[in-house]
């Protein structure tokens, strides 16, 4: 783990946040590469989510809600806390389904008993800092859109089954965040409630978890690190009529990515019951009025991530290329699928002490930029760039020799078979359009 973190760090994907003060509370930030790749990761769910299901809508909801709609979910009371035990001897406290021994790990002290620990993040709405101002940071983002559930049935006349989808940030205040951004208390959350007839949800909830599985293994997660929890009664959220997690298997084991969870018709009945507002929905078909259930799949931006980079992460040692140099070395290549692959052309002139070539690639370069996010690089030997761009998962390497000036044309180099083609300059854009297949992830 500690090399892809150093990775991360070096190469501009993620940094610690505010790391000048020393850090803050294990929180991160996406560098430049990060940015990309994470919404890259987004653009991709959305895509998938909303492009290729029927009767399925975006939303993007307050992160900042009424306290009202916290206590109808159940997370301002014992439902969504931690059983927390405090050492007397050096304060410190600890999860207490994660400690091992009953001592304190650090000084050996002697444990409290164990109390519950709230996750909600607490704030202040308005100029007045009392009881009556307090608001919480979300803990989830599904809340939004339940409680928009009339506002979204009527404005887009929906008829069930259908679903809404929501990317957003999500806060919780976990005593022990670990892990890199495994487990942090601002993190990123992809959830999509499907809304359905209660004699449908069991079929719902089958369809949606493969989906999900399918998605992760398109986008290149290999099966074998990719697995199903079912999860049992006693384990499952206070919600949930069926639950499974979709874990990964991270260099610190087996951990869950997603969730999938039959909710049944806890939170529309819940939020009717606190709201005092019928939730309950006509189905003209069957002319029954009813509270349909939902089937949730709930995933993390941030851990998925966190996923794909452990998986496309390699190291080859005596590198790839047998014929430089590099065959003493240990070389990285960070096989992402292009979809979420940060860089997706990186433009090299093959030397940099010759203007004529240094001219033609910014050239090309410039061709390129307002169709891809690409990287133009002159520093170091022609292999030394091939392997740093290797590193960060670029497709693409475009060499300009001195060829190119006669030719009007350029090396393009595939980062995982490492073969070169000569392409024309003119052609360029549409070919690599087709290779990266930009027009079906943009669109
Ligand atoms: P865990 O048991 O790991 O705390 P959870 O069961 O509480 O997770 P859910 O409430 O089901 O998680 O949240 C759905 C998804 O949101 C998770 O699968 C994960 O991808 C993401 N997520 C939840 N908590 C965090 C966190 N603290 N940091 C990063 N991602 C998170």
């Amino acid at each position: 783990m500690s090399k892809i973190i150093s990775l991360a760090k070096r190469r501009g994907f993620i940094f610690p946040s505010s790391e000048i003060y020393g850090g803050f509370g294990s929180g991160y930030d996406f560098g430049p590469l990060g940015a990309e790749m994470k919404n890259n990761i987004k653009k991709v769910w959305w895509d998938e989510i909303i492009k290729n299901h029927q009767n399925m809508v975006g939303l993007d909801a307050a992160i900042l809600m009424s306290p009202r709609v916290w206590q109808a979910s159940g997370h301002l009371t014992a439902g969504f806390a931690d059983e927390l035990v405090e050492c007397k001897g050096c304060h410190k406290r600890f999860k207490k389904d994660e400690l091992k021994q009953k001592v304190c790990p650090e000084c050996g002290g002697k444990l409290t008993e164990p109390r519950n620990f709230n996750l909600m993040m607490k704030t202040s709405v308005g100029p007045v800092e009392e009881e009556a101002t307090t608001a919480y940071l979300r803990a989830e983002t599904c809340q939004g859109i339940y409680v928009n559930f009339e506002n979204i049935l009527n404005s887009m006349r929906l008829k069930i089954p259908f679903g809404v989808a929501q990317i957003g940030k999500s806060f919780r205040n976990e005593i022990t965040p670990k892990d890199f951004i495994f487990r942090t208390r601002e993190f990123e959350q992809m959830e999509m409630q499907w809304f359905c007839r209660p004699k449908e949800a069991i079929k719902y909830f089958d369809f949606w978890k493969k989906e999900r599985v399918k998605w992760y293994l398109s986008l290149g997660i290999k099966k074998e690190n990719l697995r199903i929890k079912e999860v049992p009664v006693k384990e499952r959220a206070h919600y949930a009529k069926q639950q499974i997690d979709i874990e990964y298997k991270f260099p610190f084991g087996w951990k869950e990515i997603e969730g999938v969870h039959n909710r049944g018709d806890f939170d529309l009945s819940n939020h009717s019951k606190y709201s005092e507002k019928d939730l309950r929905y006509f189905d003209e078909e069957t002319k029954e009025k009813y509270f349909p259930y939902i089937i949730e799949t709930s995933g993390g931006a941030d851990r998925s991530f966190l996923a794909f980079i452990c998986d496309a992460y390699q190291e080859i040692k005596g590198g790839r290329t047998k014929t430089t140099e590099a065959v003493k070395e240990v070389e990285i290549l960070l096989k992402l699928d292009k979809r979420i692959a940060p860089i997706k052309v990186a433009v090299l002139p093959l030397v940099r002490n010759k203007p004529e070539l240094v001219k033609k690639a910014k050239e090309v370069y410039q061709l390129l930029k307002p169709h891809f996010i690409c990287q133009y690089d002159e520093l170091g030997s022609i292999g030394r760039r091939y392997r740093r761009q290797d590193e960060i998962g670029t497709i693409f390497c475009l060499t300009v020799d001195f060829e190119s000036l006669k030719q009007e044309d350029l090396t393009i180099r595939d980062r995982d078979t490492m073969k070169q083609k000569r392409v024309k300059i003119k052609n360029l854009v549409e070919i690599l359009k087709e290779k990266i297949n930009v027009s079906k992830n943009n669109s």
